[in-house]
Parts: structure tokens; C-alpha cells; sequence
């Protein structure tokens, strides 16, 4: 038998560990996991001596833009970035226009995915629509949901959000009839709004910088977190404990996970919290913006509840704007959040021989522990024979840095981490079989990518 492509010499990863094999695939799926000495043909191969084969990496939180916010980002740009550092399957956020809070407007945002994508997808919807959309929309199969919680003003301007607390509970209601999870970024405005009054009142400028250092960021995400998991507790809803950076957020939901009363599942945000870049540079103009998104988290303490399995998985937060988007020398409204995606997936594999976690946490955080929360898995999120052939394969000796010169492929161009040194890179990225980047070079038809939900996933295994 002729297999349609052979990854040969890797070292590859299967749930007993990691082994010197060669990955045949027929078609989409993974065909035969062998010995690297039985002979094999194929009609295309990739040499992977000294590199791991991963399952496919899974961003569960990027913002894609599409519909409505183009001019930042689509489906096809976004998708590239994010094949350009291996990942494979993307959950968009829905804070697009028209917000995916009917059945009607969440379409919309699939079917642009459908024209456009070249890696996998599923975009989250919002369920401040009412009852009946939330069930409808749950059948149609979005992974999640998702909410902004009250976001009058910066920095969460988005016009998918909510001010009304009962609101956010009566949709948890709605939610928890479905069985999903729902997400939602923790926000309590007041304390943004005592920030830029102190700042006011001390005559400081009402910049970016200055508005950061008044706020008290763990104050204001943990007593959000805390009220927002009462919540879901008392509407019996599974609870995604999303944007868990501040310390006592983490605690709330290592102690959560500890009582074992509720279902709970928790990522960090890579883009503000670990390595918040302060800048990031503007090609098209050759200019550095400021952004400064440090909110002084404590690093060790993510990285330790990543190492123990308190925070389980990682999402980019990739949220490109266009440069003419930004102020921040007015921190009311510039625009907040850069593009990541281009870099994400690089960055992960860094921290590995940066010894913030073993290359096992990686596979974990990275794609295994998405895939199996949501009912993607084994389809997604392993190398199991007769699964999707989605591969992320990893160069752990490669040192690299970040350069103005690097090619990115968000729309807005933009680079941040200009001077980082990298320990290890992405080299390519498979997705259903097809390469759809190699040594840094994205090459795929928009479209190439699924919509993908858990129903198809379940199917799939019963038929196997
Ligand atoms: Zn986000």
C-alpha cells in the first residue's frame, strides 16, 4: 500500500510516552503508526529526524474578527498565522458583528469560516440571545460559550458583553440545559473606573500606563471570578475559568477543583498575562506602538499551577488591531490586545527548554486537555491510529530570535516580541493530512479548513 504521506524519524508522541516512529497517512487520517525500519512507501515525506511529532496544537481562544471587524483580521489570515506556528484548530471568540448569539448570526460566522479557513474550527458563540438561541445554537454545535462581563468601557469595549449580572445568570441557566461550558472573561469596571478617577485626581494623563498602575487587576478579576463561579455553581452549569492569570483567581479555582463540587476547567491567556510584549512593531509603518499590558501577574504562580494541573489549558489571545487603532495615550479608547497567533505556538515550545513545563505538560495544555473537555477527542488531540492526521512537529533544538524582518501573516503585520530569543520552533504544521506549512511557509487554499463540532467527533467514533 501506497500511503498518501509518511512522517519518518520523529520522535513521537502517543499517550504511552514518546517514541521513535514513522506516522503513515492515507487520506485525513492517521493510517499506521510503525517501526522506523519497516519499509514504507508514500507519495510524499517529511524527514523529521530530531524533531517531535505532536497532536495537532488547538487555540482555544483567538478573535478572528470575521464577520464584521475585517479591517483587523478574517478567517484566512488569522487561520494562516495560526498554521504558521502549528495550530490546527482555532475557537474564535465572538465578539464579531453581528454578535453569534442567534442561530442566524452564529451561522454566518461558520459559514465564513467555511469560505476561508485552512485550519480546522469552531467558533464560540455568545449566549446573551435568549433561550431559545442558546439551545439552538448548542444543537448546531458550538463548542462553548462565551461572555464579556461588564463592558461599558475600555478595555473590553465589544458589542458582545454584558452590564447586567442577572442577565449573566439567567444565561447560565440556559446554558447548563445544554450541558456546554461557558467561558467568561471576569471584569468588574469599577475598579477601571476608580483608576481613571485617581489618575483624574492626581493630575496624571489618562494613558494606558498610568490607568494600569492605579488598578487593582487581581482585586478586580478574582472578585469577579468568585462571584461569576458562585453563579455557575447555583445554575448548575459547567464553568470554563477562562483568563485565570491573577493569583487569587487561581486560587479560587484550585480550591474549586479541590472541592470537586462543581465542573470546572480553567486556561490562561498567553497574551496579557505571561509575556505581555510592552510593544509590538508596525510593519507597514516601521514603528513601535506601546502597549502596555503588564497588569504584574505572578509569573511563577501560573507556571506552577500549569506544572500541577490547576490551569489546563493555554489560549493565545490573539486579538489583532489595526494600528491606527491604538492610543495609548488614551486609555479610554484605544483599541487593546495584538496579534499573536503568528507566534503562539512558537512561544509554547520555547517554554519548555525554558523549564516552565515538560514537553508532556505541553501536549496536555496545548491540545489534549482542549480535545477531551470539549468532545473533540480522540479525533482531535491525539496520534491515535484511524484519528484526523493533525500534526504539530517541533524543532526543540532551533534558537531563534524574533526579528522586524520575521514573515507574519496576520493581516495587521504586526510583530510583537521584536529581540526575544526562542529555544525551539514550529516546522511544520499538518492538518488532516496536508502540509499546510513548512519551514515558516504557509501554503493552503482558503477553505481547507472544517467546521468541526463535538456531534461530528461522536459520530466519527461510533462509525470506527
Ligand atoms: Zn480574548
Amino acid at each position: 500500500m501506497t500511503f498518501d504521506l509518511v512522517i519518518k524519524n520523529g520522535l513521537v508522541y502517543t499517550e504511552q510516552g514518546f517514541y521513535k516512529l514513522n506516522v503513515a497517512v492515507k487520506g485525513e487520517k492517521i493510517a499506521a503508526l510503525m517501526a522506523p525500519d519497516v519499509p514504507l512507501e508514500a507519495i510524499k515525506e517529511i524527514d523529521a529526524r530530531g524533531k517531535h511529532v505532536l497532536p495537532g496544537f488547538i487555540d482555544p481562544h483567538c478573535h478572528l474578527r470575521e464577520p464584521g471587524l475585517t479591517q483587523k483580521e478574517d478567517y484566512y489570515t488569522g487561520t494562516c498565522a495560526a498554521a504558521h506556528s502549528g495550530i490546527t484548530f482555532v475557537c474564535p471568540q465572538p465578539n464579531v458583528v453581528p454578535v453569534p448569539s442567534t442561530l442566524e448570526a452564529y451561522m454566518e460566522q461558520v459559514e465564513a469560516g467555511k469560505a476561508k479557513a485552512i485550519v480546522d474550527f469552531n467558533p464560540i458563540a455568545s449566549p446573551l440571545g435568549d433561550t431559545a438561541s442558546v439551545k439552538a445554537i448548542a444543537d448546531a454545535g458550538t463548542l462553548w460559550f462565551k461572555i464579556f462581563e461588564k463592558v461599558a468601557t475600555y478595555p473590553y469595549n465589544t458589542s458582545a458583553g454584558t452590564l447586567d449580572t442577572h442577565r449573566i445568570y439567567e444565561a447560565f441557566k440556559d446554558i447548563a440545559a445544554t450541558g456546554k461550558y461557558c467561558s467568561v472573561h471576569p471584569f468588574d469596571k469599577y475598579f477601571f473606573d476608580a483608576a481613571v478617577e485617581r489618575c483624574k485626581a492626581q493630575g496624571l494623563p489618562v494613558n494606558l500606563a498610568n490607568v494600569r498602575h492605579q488598578w487593582y487587576s487581581d482585586e478586580e478579576m478574582t472578585g469577579a471570578a468568585y462571584q461569576l463561579s458562585y453563579y455557575a455553581k447555583k445554575a448548575g452549569m459547567k464553568w470554563y475559568a477562562m483568563h485565570a492569570w491573577m493569583p487569587g483567581y487561581i486560587d479560587l479555582v484550585r480550591m474549586l477543583k479541590e472541592r470537586g463540587e462543581m465542573d470546572i476547567v480553567s486556561s490562561f491567556e498567553y497574551m496579557p498575562s505571561i509575556d505581555a510584549s510592552d510593544e509590538i512593531y508596525d510593519k507597514a509603518t516601521g514603528k513601535y506602538i506601546y502597549l502596555n499590558h503588564d497588569a504584574a501577574p505572578d509569573k511563577e504562580k501560573i507556571w506552577q499551577a500549569v506544572r500541577d494541573g490547576v490551569l489546563d489549558m493555554i489560549g493565545s489571545d490573539h486579538a489583532p488591531c489595526r494600528s491606527d487603532e491604538y492610543n495609548p495615550d488614551d486609555a479610554l479608547h484605544t483599541s487593546a490586545g495584538f496579534a499573536m497567533l503568528d507566534y503562539f505556538g512558537h512561544l509554547l515550545v520555547s517554554h519548555v527548554n525554558e523549564g516552565h513545563y515538560s514537553l508532556e505538560k505541553l501536549v496536555e495544555v496545548s491540545s489534549v486537555n482542549c480535545a477531551k473537555t470539549f468532545g473533540l477527542y480522540p479525533r482531535k488531540g491525539s496520534n491515535i491510529v484511524g484519528t484526523d492526521a493533525d500534526f504539530t512537529i517541533i524543532d526543540m533544538n532551533d534558537q531563534w530570535v524574533i526579528s522586524e524582518n520575521d514573515i507574519v501573516y496576520t493581516k495587521t503585520q504586526s510583530i510583537p516580541y521584536v529581540g526575544r530569543k526562542m529555544y525551539g520552533r514550529v516546522t511544520q504544521t499538518v492538518v488532516r493530512g496536508r502540509v499546510v506549512m513548512s519551514d515558516g511557509v504557509v501554503d493552503c487554499e482558503p477553505g481547507y479548513g472544517k467546521y468541526i463540532t463535538a456531534g461530528d467527533c461522536r459520530q466519527e467514533a461510533l462509525m470506527a
